[in-house]
């Protein structure tokens, strides 16, 4: 039987790192007009807190780049070895 995405990826696991692979700049996110952060990735990773400043919870992040592509002030990179997202396949 075909699974669908959400099935397929509550297959894999993910490994949290204490260093955090993607840091937003604090002074930029809050001039932001757009926070297209807050709307592009598919594990919704990016929140706003209550006083209205971009936060960013890595814990379920899939490593697909897409915030990286959306976004030129984030400081982006993989995890270190061991950690992050580990795809099931099949
Ligand atoms: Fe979300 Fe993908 Fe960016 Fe991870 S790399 S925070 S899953 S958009």
């Amino acid at each position: 039987m075909e699974l669908n995405i959400k099935a397929k990826l509550a297959k894999d696991t993910i490994k949290a790192d204490s260093e955090k692979h993607i840091k937003v700049n604090p002074e930029k996110c809050k001039v932001c007009k757009e926070r297209v952060c807050l709307y592009v990735c598919p594990a919704h990773v990016y929140t706003l807190n209550k006083e209205g400043n971009v936060e960013l919870e890595l814990d379920g992040c899939l490593e697909c780049g897409t915030c990286r592509i959306a976004c030129v002030e984030l400081e982006w990179h993989y995890p270190r070895g061991g950690y992050g997202v580990q795809y099931k396949c099949g």
